[in-house]
């Protein structure tokens, strides 16, 4: 059987991995960046590190114990994918510089053929889309954007050959994304006007290298090890359980939250700023002990009048002023919603995976989408989460996925697809399980225009295990090729 998958981070790597472990052995990367890496590779910001703890965000059959602190920074993880992929030769699978513009079934022959930006295409009986939700980065929509006359450039595409050291710069955007990067570039540029829509809720994260004793503790005890993934998992499913019951947990997380901005925020002006006026956790809940510190610097400005225009000069806010600066970084995040669009994929039929999903992505279990035979989304729709590890999420998906090719194979059938009513009802199911949640009391990127939470899923970790872990038979049909008997 032969396999295509879409992008080279972490899903794409986890998935080589697994179906080799397995036995099969046909598989193609297809990437378009010129290595794997997937979003460790493109988000190079200065401070980038993933505020999920290292223990738990790494595959679990490739368990680190040198990690040299609670959260790694970008290269390091990077690095670690690398040394995994190496280690497990799924390395040679990648084909980088390989941008996939469509991916086609063929109803007669029960293939996939997927062409690239180049003009090859090739052929496959499986395509797993591990293209991530995070990973078009999106620019605001604001007049004139294209008037400025400085630099500017996205998070996501740090450019790292311009100085900014002396410079005055704005940074539009305050999520996970900014907040790692001002504190480091604060104390660079002469400047620097931070513009806020919202504000966030925050929550300590110490992050200094292990001392030495923890590290050889580490070393020489695996059980030390285990035990820390076993409890950072728990922590997680705990802030998890705050999302989930906003008017007790979630009251006692905000009631910590406010204490902590209150103990870092100490100009009171910018603590009114700063403070959120919505639900704990309806947003991104954020782990930083040096932004807070960084908005009272004498150079940093927290702007929340909000931009009606870009001039040639800067921003201009809603009060008239207008923001003179050298440089605009975008920290405005990722066209979240598009999933892997602008990527054309039809099914059965030629129907397009962009009308099936014109009131909003979903799929079942995040993964399979009915008329899609043998496709299998990696980080689809409703597998986000608030709190816990993409990491945990995507081995679970790759999982299920090779279960769902081992049952092809041993039918031998050419493809399976899931029914549609089957995926309706766990669609209906998981939507109904938002109600009363804090994921509903705001708008954030997790949801759609028409306020549908397509991102994330609406539980813990250990239930989207449960509901992964066995693929079940009778939730699929099995198709054939027309010269087999069924
Ligand atoms: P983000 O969380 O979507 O934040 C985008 C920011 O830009 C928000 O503050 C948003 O304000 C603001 N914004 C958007 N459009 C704007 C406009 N027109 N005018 C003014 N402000 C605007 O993006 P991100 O910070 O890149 O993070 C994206 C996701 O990546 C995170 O949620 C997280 O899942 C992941 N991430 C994870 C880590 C980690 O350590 N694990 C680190 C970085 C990123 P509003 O809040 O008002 O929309």
């Amino acid at each position: 059987m032969r396999v295509i998958v879409v992008g080279a981070g972490f899903g794409g790597i986890g998935t080589a991995i697994e179906l080799h472990r397995h036995g099969f052995t046909d598989v193609t990367v297809l990437e378009v960046a010129s290595g794997l890496g997937g979003t460790w590779l493109y988000n190079t910001y200065p401070g980038a590190a993933c505020d999920v703890p290292s223990h738990l965000y790494s595959f679990s059959y490739a368990q680190r114990r040198n990690w040299t602190r609670l959260c790694s920074p970008q290269e390091e993880i990077l690095r670690y994918l690398h040394e995994v992929a190496s280690y497990y030769h799924v390395d040679r699978c990648v084909v980088p510089n390989s941008k996939v513009v469509c991916c086609a079934w063929d109803d007669r022959a029960c293939v996939w053929t997927v062409r690239t930006e180049d003009g090859a295409s090739r052929e496959a009986e499986a395509i797993v889309l591990a293209t991530g939700q995070l990973n078009q980065p999106a620019l605001p929509r604001i007049e004139g954007l294209d008037s400025f006359a400085g630099h500017s450039f996205h998070s996501a595409r740090w450019d790292h050959d311009y100085d900014l050291r002396g410079k005055r710069v704005a940074v539009l955007g305050t999520g996970a994304s900014a907040v790692q990067f001002v504190p480091e570039i604060a104390t660079q540029v002469q400047r620097l006007s931070l513009f806020q829509r919202t504000g966030n809720w925050f929550l300590p994260r110490g992050n200094r290298p292990y001392p030495k004793p923890l590290r050889a503790l580490f070393q020489r005890v695996p059980r030390v090890q285990r035990l820390r993934r076993g409890f950072m998992f728990r922590y997680m499913e705990a802030l998890t359980a705050t999302i989930r019951h906003p008017h007790t947990y979630g009251r006692l997380a905000a009631l910590r939250s406010a204490l902590f901005m209150r103990w870092q925020l100490r100009d009171p002006q910018i603590r009114r700023k700063a403070l959120p006026d919505y639900t704990f956790g309806c947003k991104r809940v954020l782990f930083s002990s040096a932004y807070l510190p960084a908005l009272q610097r004498d150079n940093v400005e927290l702007v929340t009048d909000s931009i009606v225009r870009m001039d040639p000069a800067g921003p201009v806010t809603g009060d008239g002023r207008t923001h003179e600066v050298d440089c605009v970084i975008y920290g405005t995040g990722f066209k979240t919603n598009d999933f892997m669009f602008p990527m054309e994929i039809t099914g059965v039929g030629g129907h397009s995976l962009r009308d099936a999903w014109a009131g909003g992505a979903h799929a079942h279990l995040g993964i399979t989408v009915p008329g899609f035979p043998s496709m299998f989304i990696l980080y689809g729709p409703n597998t986000n989460t608030s709190g816990g590890s993409i990491i945990f999420f995507l081995e679970q998906q790759i999982g299920y996925l090779r279960q769902a090719l081992e049952h092809v194979h041993s039918n031998g059938a050419a493809a399976l697809d899931v029914r549609a009513d089957v995926e309706t009802a766990s669609d209906r199911e998981l939507q109904s399980r938002f109600e009363g949640t804090a994921w509903t009391m705001c708008d954030s990127w997790y949801r759609n225009e028409a306020g549908r939470v397509v991102a994330n899923w609406p539980g813990y970790m250990s239930e989207y295990r449960e509901r992964t872990r066995t693929l079940d038979p009778t939730e699929f049909q099995l198709y054939y090729r027309a010269d087999e008997s069924q």
